[in-house]
């Protein structure tokens, strides 16, 4: 590779863009996609210092998409190299965080959608989810109940012996906001056998490579850029106002 890395670059660049998964297959994320993603991602640093960090919150949604996009275009360059299928949701039962972008997309969806069977089995499954989460011991300010991710994460293991799904998983096992899901449920690629995931089983080996880190940096400060808010939450609780 010569496309304008600095000489010694290349060897480390390369062990960070390989990965092999259960079936024995390595492969490489591309080099032009990696390339256009983190340049992609760059241009949104760029443009949330340049307005030192406050953004209009239409804004900050907008590029929260526009996040959204380049980590799908990653996830679809090696996707035949990962284990997730459609309908292999095991992991829709964990705790999903999101950041407060995030949960204006949520809620857009939420409010997009029409009267019916569909949003009441919303209605009544993020409601249930609240009260679970709710139910779990631990030491989270009542005040701001799992509102950082060091709060979520040391609940999540308790929640997801709970082995309840996502509301908005269908029950086909599909997603049911698909093109709106927040960036968690778009960089869960596991590399592992997909039972792995299943509960008890495990930890299943993920994708991670640098344009996820940056992505997921980028969500949490354009929560605080565009609404002041660094809070990291479950999906129920952006929700049900809770
Ligand atoms: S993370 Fe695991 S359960 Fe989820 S889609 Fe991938 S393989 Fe299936
Ligand atoms: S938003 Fe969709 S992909 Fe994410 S956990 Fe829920 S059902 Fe699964």
């Amino acid at each position: 590779m010569s496309d304008g890395l600095p000489p010694g670059d290349d060897e480390s660049l390369v062990h960070d863009l390989t990965f092999s998964n259960y079936r024995h297959e390595t492969f490489l994320l591309p080099l032009p996609v990696y390339r256009e993603a983190m340049e992609g991602l760059e241009s949104i640093a760029d443009r949330l210092e340049a307005a030192k960090d406050q953004v209009e919150e239409g804004e900050a949604v907008s590029m929260v998409r526009e996040i959204y996009r380049i980590v799908d275009r990653v996830g679809k360059s090696v996707e035949s190299h990962m284990s997730c299928r459609a309908s292999c949701a095991a992991c829709c039962r964990m705790m999903v965080g999101v950041t407060r972008g995030e949960g204006e997309i949520l809620r857009e969806r939420f409010a997009r959608e029409p009267t019916g069977p569909v949003k009441e089995a919303w209605s009544k499954g993020l409601a249930e989810r609240t009260r679970a989460l709710f139910s779990l011991s631990g030491s989270a300010d009542p005040d701001r109940f799992l509102s950082t991710l060091e709060e979520m994460l040391a609940t999540c293991e308790d929640y997801e012996k709970l082995s309840v799904y996502c509301p908005f998983l269908g029950a086909d096992r599909l997603c049911q906001i698909y093109e709106d899901r927040p960036l968690m449920c778009r960089i869960c690629w596991t590399l592992t056998d997909p039972r792995d995931c299943d509960p008890g089983e495990g930890p299943p080996v993920k994708f991670r490579n640098a344009v996820f880190f940056r992505a997921f940096e980028l969500v949490i400060a354009l929560g605080k850029a565009g609404f002041g808010d660094p809070r990291h939450r479950p999906i129920p609780l952006w929700l049900t106002g809770e």
